[in-house]
């Protein structure tokens, strides 16, 4: 436990926060590893400001956690607090074709409840899991869909100010994988624009996706998706695939046999694991063809 301070885990109660010290990320993580962390899980956004004010105050680090669906914790205690934004009742509202999404709000859930009010645009994601804070962060995408030109603008606290700010869309950027927020900026809330389209024709498209993603990914195990980026103009996962490497295992962790670029913890394996299959990979990927791979999964170490 890192955070040992009753008065102030008091105080946060009253802020609509709430203190859960020594937490197994294992229990978080969609890969399934991961040591002990505290957290903070945050009911009430107001309480953000106060919160990490104080953990400033006693000099205590801090981090983020969305759904855990991209997040390689090592076998560790974590130095540091993590903050977890929990779902509410009204996460998404509607104003004509404009929809206001709360960061902690999950992805998936938010495309279908966009799709019944018959808006498109944000279909393409609907497979991808986790919040909708995580998919800010990360610009997440597929199947040709992005988040981040979606977006019109983002409510963010900014933990270089201790300031919440609206930020708009001309002043973000979201790149492959990769957006402007600061590292410690918390994304509260989303607005987007969404056209119009449908509902018969955003569901049966998302019943084509469910269909190639069942097919193509290893989605009954424990992953986070894509464990590398795809270098500019290469296919990771082929390249990973043409060396003979699924099936490669270490330990608990396997390449997996259905998709090249998914490590699977399948043998209830531990972040060390994942870490020297990491290696490996990386490795023979640079010797058969000069280039460095680099983790789309963030890696938590201390
Ligand atoms: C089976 C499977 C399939 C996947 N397929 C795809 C895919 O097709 N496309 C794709 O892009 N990704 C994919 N992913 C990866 C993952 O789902 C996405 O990256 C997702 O957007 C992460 O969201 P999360 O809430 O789980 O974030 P987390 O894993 O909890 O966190 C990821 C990062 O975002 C930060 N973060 C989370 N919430 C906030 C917030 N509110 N404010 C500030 N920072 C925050 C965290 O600190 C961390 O740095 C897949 C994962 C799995 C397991």
């Amino acid at each position: 436990m890192i955070l040992n301070d009753p008065e102030f885990v008091e105080q946060m109660e009253g802020w609509g926060a709430c203190f859960l010290p020594d937490q197994r990320l294992s229990e978080y993580t969609s890969l399934g590893v991961g040591g002990l962390a505290d957290m903070i899980v945050i009911r009430d956004t107001e309480a953000v400001e106060p919160v990490v004010a104080g953990l400033r105050e006693r000099g205590v680090p801090w981090g983020v956690l969305g759904g855990g669906t991209n997040v390689l914790a090592a076998d560790e205690p974590l130095k540091r607090v993590l903050l977890h934004l929990a779902p509410g009742p009204r996460d998404v509202v509607f104003d004509g074709n404009t929809v206001r999404i709360s960061a902690a709000a999950s992805l998936g859930r938010s495309v279908m409840e966009c799709a019944k009010r018959n808006l498109g645009g944000m279909e393409g994601l609907v497979g991808v899991p986790g919040s909708v804070g995580g998919a800010l962060r990360m610009n997440a995408g597929a199947y040709g869909t992005e988040i981040g030109p979606l977006v019109r603008s983002v409510r963010v606290f900014r933990g270089a100010t201790g300031i919440t700010e609206k930020l708009t869309a001309s002043s973000l950027g979201f790149k492959y994988r990769k957006s402007s927020f600061a590292p410690d900026d918390i994304m509260l809330s989303v607005t987007l624009d969404l056209p119009d389209k449908p509902f018969s024709q955003i569901i049966e498209y998302v019943k084509q996706l469910n269909k190639r993603r069942l097919s193509s990914q290893p989605l009954k195990e424990k992953s986070a998706g894509c464990i590398f980026k795809n270098p500019p103009g290469l296919s990771t996962g082929k390249m990973i695939d043409e060396l003979g490497m699924k099936g490669l295992r270490v330990g608990g962790a396997v390449i997996s046999e259905r998709h090249a670029n998914f490590i699977v913890n399948r043998f209830d394996g531990t972040a060390s694991d994942i870490f020297a299959l990491i290696d490996i990979v990386r490795q023979r990927i640079h010797k058969a063809h000069g280039v460095e791979l680099e983790p789309e999964v963030i890696i938590w170490k201390n």
